[in-house]
């Protein structure tokens, strides 16, 4: 049984949530069993990042479980401290895999987070933003130029160094920007790639766009695993992003239109699988049969194509992929990724290649699935909060003596590499697919 949030709770202008909320143009439901499934027992509690933060319970996922019911059932008003909790949770959804209930935590905080952006007066300059910025990668390639300038012109030291001096709001915020690749992976790679031992079948990959942005090298890095271990791959260029930035800030509207541009570009390649290298795109890639349920002419199409979907390491993993000749010279930690480990309960796959390519040079972190305060845009938005949760990874990182991290995500490894570089640690952050094709690359 499943019952909308109706719209019907005046509540004050603070928040940003006006009394008299049109409901209609979405709907975004919770599921009154999802929310009735909480036990309150608090086991949750130990694994929130926000919950170790503040110590409030608002803020912890019981916390907000309650706050989503109690608005459910018109029993508060939907206020400023509702919607600023619902932001403010990272989404890392590590409250779902210590739930011994099974709450589905994601779906209820996206529900809801959807909820308020449907229900703004306006449609909020966020959005806008976010939208125009995914929606083609006319928007990310004019700011991805932009950024490029901006570092290579020396503009960026400068800005650095004042951010030293005078460490406030956007200038410390710029000191989380990684080196922007020179080009992108989908402007380098040909739409089809022969593999480079004998064939096994057709994969098709993602690049992504914050992925392709900033680690365009970890994307060529994926498409020459896969070859090297006997796959054709489809770069398909009509491709765009997954949308999930957009879906898990509320606005499933252009998350749904992506999907759509998705499932009509990766069908064309008549792949096998589809091959996502970025924790957070395949993690959404996978849910593109629930965002398109409701949609009479691609819910069949979108289920079959998040039924293809794997990530880089579950793929390579599952299918088998040539050990190297050589080990990692350096030594080497993990960092799970939330929508790895949480979302897509992937974690002995590239844990396992990790320390097959690293042998004896690896090294365990503690609070390995902990998460490092990227967490898409909260590092922008929350940047306080995120810092100290970056800390903690770094004091981690410095415990276990590793110089270099793994990960699969680009928000980890920008986050991780800019807390390494602004603490001055001997410490590369590196994609997987990075790692091992480096592996491969001094066989030759
Ligand atoms: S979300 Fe799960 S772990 Fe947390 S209080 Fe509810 S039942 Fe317990
Ligand atoms: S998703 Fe993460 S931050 Fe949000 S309530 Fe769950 S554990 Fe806490």
């Amino acid at each position: 049984m499943s019952r909308r949030y109706s719209g019907r709770h005046p509540g004050p202008k603070t928040g940003g949530i006006q009394s008299g909320a049109r409901s209609g143009e979405f709907h975004p439901e919770i599921s009154e069993d999802l929310l009735a499934q909480c036990m309150h027992c608090g086991l949750c509690l130990s694994v929130c990042p926000t919950y170790a933060l503040t110590g409030l319970e608002r803020s912890s996922p019981r916390g907000r479980i309650r706050l989503m019911k109690s608005v459910m059932d018109g029993m508060i008003p939907v206020t400023g401290t509702f919607e600023y909790e619902m932001n403010f949770c990272l989404d890392c959804q590590a409250c779902q895999t210590a739930c011994p209930a099974g709450v589905r935590y994601g779906e209820l905080v996206e529900s809801a987070r959807e909820f308020i952006q449907t229900n703004k007066k306006g449609i909020g300059l966020k959005r806008v933003l976010l939208r125009k910025f995914f929606m083609g990668r006319s928007g990310l390639r004019v700011v991805s130029a932009l950024l490029r300038v901006y570092q290579k012109t020396g503009f960026e030291k400068v800005v650095l160094i004042l951010a030293g001096v005078i460490p406030i709001g956007i200038l410390k915020r710029a000191r989380l920007l990684p080196k922007l690749s020179d080009k992108f992976a989908i402007d380098i790679l040909p739409e089809f790639l022969e593999p480079k031992s004998p064939a096994r079948g057709t994969l098709a990959v993602l690049t992504g766009c914050v992925m392709d942005a900033m680690y365009a090298d970890a994307n060529v890095d994926t498409v020459d695993v896969l070859r090297e271990n006997g796959w054709r791959v489809a770069v398909p260029h009509a491709q765009v992003c997954c949308g999930s930035v957009n879906g898990h800030a509320g606005d499933n509207e252009t998350a749904r239109a992506l999907a759509i541009k998705n499932i009509e570009a990766f069908e064309e390649t008549g792949a096998e699988y589809y091959i996502v290298n970025s924790a957070g795109c395949s993690a959404f890639l996978k849910e593109y049969g629930k965002l398109l349920a409701e949609n009479p002419h691609y819910s069949d199409r979108a289920k079959r194509f998040s039924g293809r979907v794997r990530e880089f390491s579950e793929f390579i993993y599952e299918t088998g992929y040539r050990k190297p000749k050589s080990k990692t010279e350096s030594t080497v930690t993990y960092h799970e990724a939330c929508h790895l480990v949480h979302t897509q309960r992937i974690s002995t796959q590239p844990r396992e290649i990790v320390k097959e390519i690293s042998g004896d040079s690896y090294r365990e972190l503690d609070e390995a699935t902990w998460c490092c305060g990227s967490a898409g845009i909260y590092n922008m938005v929350h940047y306080d909060e995120a810092a100290q949760l970056l800390d903690r990874k770094l004091e981690n990182i410095k415990r276990c003596g590793a110089h270099t991290v793994i990960a699969g995500n680009p928000g980890c490894l920008a986050q991780i590499a800019a807390g390494a570089k602004n603490g001055k640690m001997d410490v590369e952050v590196i994609h997987l697919a990075t790692a091992l094709n480096r592996l491969y690359k001094s066989e030759k």
